[in-house]
């Protein structure tokens, strides 16, 4: 997959995208990255990328011409169609859903913006879609770029090791994941669930399963109401009433 970032801070992702996973996953070739310098894209002499508002108030804004150009710029270069994003807190939110319909692209051009934000133009001309990574404003749109590239990256066939599945992970499927533990069995006097070492990998199933009700249901019960769940899960969630009821009780 092509991720194509028009940025005026390319330097910014040199370390995120040069390490463990994503790291291994360019040099397979499985995710392409292209940083694009917006600033190599100005014709004026001193380089100009922002110019303070129209109608005046504080902060400048990013000028259209140089994102448009650089935009323009990876049109010819690939052969496959990209989808345009525009990093932005005014945007839709970037959930593990939109994530899974991303990861389906062949190629997803991301535009950051910085200061006060970019000319409305670019966003009325090549913006096919907004997307904000929750409800608070960075900087820039380069942190908002780099978490997407890495959540969309992690579910394209290969990326991840054999071992690991994405498939497992909360959201995925509507639900928060189980909890995980590994050596040592205890730890500061917490032992590891019993049923994790029994290797009875039905009964470790059906423990995993509760357990990732159980964090949905105290957590996020929103989720539960939008998942489709089975006959076996609307039993496990009974049980975790009762014996939720049953420490509730207790503590009286
Ligand atoms: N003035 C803008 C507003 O109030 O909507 C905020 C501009 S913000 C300081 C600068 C840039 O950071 C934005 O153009 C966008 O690219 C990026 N950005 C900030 N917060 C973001 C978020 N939550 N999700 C995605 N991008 C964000």
């Amino acid at each position: 997959m092509f991720f194509e970032i028009l940025t005026l801070f390319p330097e910014m992702f040199v370390g995120p995208f040069s390490e463990s996973i994503l790291k291994r996953a360019r040099q397979n070739d499985l995710i392409n990255i292209n940083t694009v310098n917006i600033r190599d894209f100005t014709e004026d002499k001193h380089h100009t990328t922002d110019e303070p508002p129209y109608g005046g108030g504080a902060g400048m804004v990013l000028k259209a011409e140089p994102i448009f150009k650089a935009w323009q710029s990876l049109q010819a270069k690939r052969d496959v169609q990209s989808k345009t994003i525009l990093m932005s807190p005014q945007g839709k939110q970037l959930t593990q859903k939109k994530v899974k319909e991303l990861s389906q692209e062949k190629a997803l051009t991301l535009i950051c913006g910085h200061y006060e934000g970019i000319d409305e133009r670019i966003r009325e001309t090549i913006v096919d879609e907004e997307i904000s990574i929750g409800d608070y404003v960075l900087t820039g749109g380069e942190l908002p770029a780099m978490v997407l590239v890495d959540s969309v990256s992690r579910l394209l066939t290969g990326v991840l090791g054999a071992a690991a599945s994405s498939q497992q992970d909360s959201f995925y499927n509507g639900l928060l994941e189980h909890p995980h533990y590994t050596r040592p069995r205890e730890f500061r006097g917490l032992k590891v669930p019993e049923i994790l070492l029994s290797g009875n990998h039905q009964l470790i199933e059906r423990w995993r399963r509760k357990e990732s009700l159980k964090r949905t249901f105290l957590r996020r019960k929103d989720l539960l109401e939008t998942k489709k769940l089975t006959d076996q899960d609307l039993e496990l969630l009974a049980e975790i009433k009762l014996e939720l009821k049953g420490e509730f009780d207790g503590q009286d």
